[in-house]
């Protein structure tokens, strides 16, 4: 029988980088990944592919209705949607080789099957062609990752009912795409298909979209869809959906006594996404979940069985790439005697509509529910000169900042390429900087960090130069 050091079940951002960061530090590690491909949600079906549909969809936009402006004359502008999918593809192949080779490079012995726990040091590995293979291992990651969740009155028939996974292969543009769920995917795939002609209708059954961020943040981008063309729903709670064949009628109580009707062609049912833990034989070895379904860990992301460890979308935490990344790593460092550690307050939070949106630290929100006393700094986009010259005036960043201290506590940016600007903000937060601190800094000019600046001196007494 083989024997491993550390075996990791699931080849996600989680369990893939987890097995390179254990193979630096000298174990001798295994992968086990059930699909052909690794990568996980994120390469295959997730972070990957929606940033290609909306990187394609956004030139597709610009050049329809941004292009003329510059002095550019396209004329007959087509979409091809075959090709559009086509080239996604082929961004997610040539990204899920990548992983192949790493492993190759890191000597990571890579298993292609389903991996399930016989007991605690065993785990069986069930290929698709029926043949099984015991190995053991003495310690065991488990990054299985998560699977879309649904409601319960909904049947996902992955035809007209679909989760974001069919989303993201459709052979056609919706006429109307109703999509159940105002939050991440619902917002960054209803922006594809909206760019690309789609009617899109956002059903969110809280007051707000995205309604865990920064309340500014919500306000902002629903303003900017809304502009778009999305049409939103909030606080509207959806009771049935109806597959008629080409038609798809959902309905949805608005909880002022009406009952609303929406017919389209597709619903894309984005509520949430569960742990997955299916068939895993967690209870073979003992391991246990929590009651929302969570293999359940401590600080050091150990089960209950001080072999097993666990780590991404299927322990507790937001369900993000670089979060299970970030644990990837620190389970393969506790493993090796080090003491790593993670700051989940740091863990920024991303959506790659155009205007992204960008948050790390505690929102306003929160602040006041901790009655923590906090001083805003907030500068518009549309005051800088780098968001007139791309047309990208939407937007701003807010800093909030300890009212005695100074101290950064959350900064959220609305605006053309928040998703990387996030970043300063990340690095200023881990350092433990003040608003000040970041005031002073010299922004290059003209860039759309200088937002971040300009709100920075606003937090510190109402410097702001540009407005
Ligand atoms: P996963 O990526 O889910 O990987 C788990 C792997 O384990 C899978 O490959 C699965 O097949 C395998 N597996 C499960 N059980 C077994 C078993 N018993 N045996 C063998 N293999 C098994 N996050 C971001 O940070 N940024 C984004 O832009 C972003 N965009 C997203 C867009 C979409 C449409 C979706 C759906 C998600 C997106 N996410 C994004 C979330 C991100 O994909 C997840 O947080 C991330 O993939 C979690 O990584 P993981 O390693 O925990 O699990
Ligand atoms: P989500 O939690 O972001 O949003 C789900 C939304 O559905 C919430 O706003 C919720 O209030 C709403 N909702 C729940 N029940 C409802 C109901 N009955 N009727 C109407 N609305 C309802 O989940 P998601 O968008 O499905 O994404 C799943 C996970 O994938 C998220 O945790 C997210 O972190 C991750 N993801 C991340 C990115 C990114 O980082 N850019 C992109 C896509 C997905």
């Amino acid at each position: 029988m083989k024997n491993f050091d550390v075996v990791i079940i699931g080849s996600g951002p989680g369990g893939y980088v987890s097995a390179i960061r254990c193979a630096q530090l000298g174990f001798n590690t295994a992968l086990i990944e059930k699909y052909n491909t690794l990568g996980g949600t994120c390469l295959n079906v997730g972070c990957i592919p929606s940033k290609a549909l909306l990187d394609s969809s956004h030139h597709y936009d610009d050049a329809q209705k941004h292009f003329e402006k510059h002095g550019i004359e396209a004329k007959d502008i087509k979409l091809n949607f075959k090709q559009m999918i086509d080239r996604k593809n082929e961004v997610v192949s040539q990204t899920t080789g990548g992983i192949n080779y790493l492993m190759d490079k890191n000597k990571i012995t890579v298993f292609n099957g389903f991996g399930s726990f016989k007991d605690a040091t065993h785990i069986t590995i069930a290929q698709a062609d029926g043949a099984t293979e015991t190995i053991e291992a003495t310690k065991t990651i488990i990054a299985t990752g998560s699977k879309p969740s649904s409601l319960p009155f909904i049947k996902v028939d992955k035809k007209r009912v679909i989760t974001s996974t069919e989303a993201l292969n459709l052979t056609e543009v919706p006429k109307h795409l109703i999509i159940i769920g105002g939050g991440v995917i619902g917002l960054e795939l209803g922006q594809v298909y909206l760019r690309l002609g789609a009617q899109v209708s956002v059903i969110e059954f809280m007051p707000s979209i995205i309604p865990t961020m920064d309340a500014m943040l919500a306000k902002e981008l629903q303003r900017s869809l809304k502009k778009q063309g999305m049409k939103f729903y909030t606080g509207h709670k959806v009771t049935s959906v109806k597959n008629e064949g080409k038609e798809v009628i959902v309905i949805a109580d608005d909880k002022k006594e009406n009952l609303i009707e929406f017919k389209g062609d597709y619903v894309l049912v984005a509520v949430g996404r569960r742990p997955y833990t299916d068939k895993l034989g967690l209870e073979n070895a003992g391991v246990k979940l929590t009651d929302r379904g969570q293999v359940e860990t401590n600080a050091q992301l150990r089960t209950n069985i001080p072999n097993i460890y666990a780590i991404g979308d299927v322990v507790k935490g937001a369900m993000l790439a670089h979060k299970a990344e970030e644990e990837g790593v620190l389970v393969a460092e506790i493993m090796a005697g080090q003491k790593p550690h993670i700051d989940y307050n740091l863990i920024p939070g991303v959506i790659y509509t155009w205007p992204e949106v960008a948050s790390v630290g505690q929102t306003e929100e929160q602040l006041k529910v901790n009655g923590i006393a906090y001083k805003v700094g907030a500068f518009p986009m549309r005051a800088l000169g780098r968001a007139r010259a791309s047309m990208d005036i939407d937007g701003q960043v807010k800093i909030l900042a300890d009212a005695t201290t100074d101290e950064i506590l959350g900064v959220h940016m609305i605006g053309a390429r928040a998703a990387d600007m996030i970043a300063e903000a990340v690095t200023a937060m881990e350092f433990r900087a003040s608003a000040e601190d970041v005031a002073r800094m010299s922004h290059a000019h003209p860039t759309y960090t200088e937002a971040i600046k300009e709100a920075a001196l606003a937090a510190t007494g109402n410097r702001a130069i540009h407005v």
